[in-house]
């Protein structure tokens, strides 16, 4: 599919006039859409919810938007337990999906009254002695171990992977959980990441529901809700074709009326929490290209940097790559787009074939809405971009200001020249 950016080169001149590069964009017409998707295509589930994964957009005015289309938070640490009880989002409506848990975060956990995910056995007593109870309401994480395979090669090896419980773990933990009075379960996985089909969802789904049925049999517990998880990918290349989440969710719907209906488990509720694919696409970097040089390759130099995105450096990642107003000319130059990180993988792509570019063009890069600006830090001393919002009538809105130097060196309680300078 033709990747098109959501906003013009015409919008972008009157953005950079309030807000200068690079900076994250947000589409918010793209993302209410989507989310309305998502609610449609699980509409058949009484129960549905979708969790989104907090850590993949952490910006409150993102997810205020996700929360009109009902979606609760799924958290996995105390500053977005935090993050989201300033929501207003709180009990229920968080599932705290964590893992290697510090007591403080089970503690606060507790006090909003989330939905505690288990990553581990271990984690039964330890929330038992961190709390002082175990809660009535509980999940525990499943890992089935081996290679998970789901259509046209996809797979990812559960094996290898930190999270979750083994099977005979599963079982031992629910009895445990149960004799120490619990009352509501949840049973999550989350086996492969980023998948580009609709089949990883209804694929999980039946294995996920067959254990329910497993563990109803041989436990006498009724898991109340299955919590697929997040892994629902985005099309980041132009040859890929996106998920239809409506395909997805009847897919799942399938699956639930041939396995949990049959064994009398047609209350359960389904449960996602979905990161990228709620907001991945509906999110650019904005960056102006500042410097070209020709040695053994070609080189374009632009104002953003991995501190800003660091997937292309950390996994290789492809994210597609529009020169604004050379839409429709030819793609005859090979360059590497690169950012100025003393560290020679800062490059938002290698040996791509893009349109002519010159200095002061604006380059949009793709597909960063998700696990982008969320993954920034500050290495070289570079500092974070702003996030703007587009907002549904085409203005701009700046939702999160970009870092300064005071914001950098703030921490430097004991070393107040630099804490408290003026430039
Ligand atoms: C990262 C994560 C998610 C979201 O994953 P996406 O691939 O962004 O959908 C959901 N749940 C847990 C526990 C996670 O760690």
């Amino acid at each position: 599919m033709k990747k098109e950016p959501f906003v013009t080169k015409e919008q972008l001149q009157e953005i950079v006039k309030q807000f200068p590069t690079p900076f994250h964009l947000y589409d918010e017409k793209g993302i209410r859409e989507n989310a309305q998707a998502v609610k449609e295509a699980f509409s058949w589930n009484k129960g549905y919810r979708e969790y989104f994964a907090v850590k993949a957009n952490p910006n409150p005015f993102i997810i205020q938007i996700l929360k009109e289309y009902g979606c609760g938070c799924d958290c996995s640490s105390l500053t977005e337990l935090m993050l989201s009880d300033a929501l207003g989002i709180r009990g229920e409506d968080i599932m705290f999906s964590s893992n290697e848990t510090p007591p403080e975060e089970f503690r606060l956990a507790d006090r909003l009254g989330a939905v505690i995910n288990l990553d581990d056995i271990t984690h039964i007593d330890f929330l038992e002695k961190t709390i002082g109870k175990i809660p009535e309401t509980i999940s525990c994480r499943y890992n089935p171990g081996g290679v998970y395979e789901v259509s046209n090669g996809i797979m990812d090896n559960p094996q290898d992977s930190k999270y979750g419980f083994t099977k005979e773990q599963l079982f031992e933990g629910y009895r445990i959980l149960k004799q120490k009075g619990a009352k509501r379960f949840g049973l999550h996985s989350f086996l492969v990441s980023n998948t580009v089909t609709n089949d990883y969802y209804p694929v999980l789904a039946k294995t996920l529901f067959e254990l329910a049925v497993e563990i109803k049999e041989k436990l006498g517990i009724t898991i109340s809700f299955i919590n697929l998880s997040g892994g629902v990918g985005v099309a980041y290349k132009p040859e890929e074709t996106p998920n239809d989440i409506r395909l997805i969710g009847e897919g799942v719907h399938k699956v639930f009326d041939e396995v949990l209906v049959p064994a009398g488990l047609g209350d359960t509720a389904i449960y996602t929490e979905m990161g990228r694919f709620m907001t991945g696409p509906y999110g650019c970097l904005v960056t102006t290209a500042v410097h070209e040089k020709h040695t053994y390759k070609e080189y374009i130099g632009v104002d953003a940097c991995a501190a800003n995105l660091m997937r292309p450096a950390m996994y290789g990642a492809y994210h597609h790559i529009s020169v604004m107003g050379k839409e429709q000319a030819p793609c005859d130059h090979k360059y590497d787009i690169v950012g100025s990180l003393c560290e020679n993988n800062d490059k938002f792509a290698i040996d791509r074939m893009l349109p002519k570019i010159e200095i002061g063009d604006f380059l949009v890069i793709h597909d960063t809405g998700a696990h982008g600006f969320a993954m920034g830090y500050n290495y070289n001393g570079r500092l974070w971009s702003a996030e703007v919002l587009l907002k549904e009538d085409g203005t701009p809105k700046l939702i999160r200001r970009a870092q300064t130097p005071k914001d950098y060196f703030a921490t430097f309680d004991c070393f107040t020249i630099l804490k408290d300078m003026k430039y």
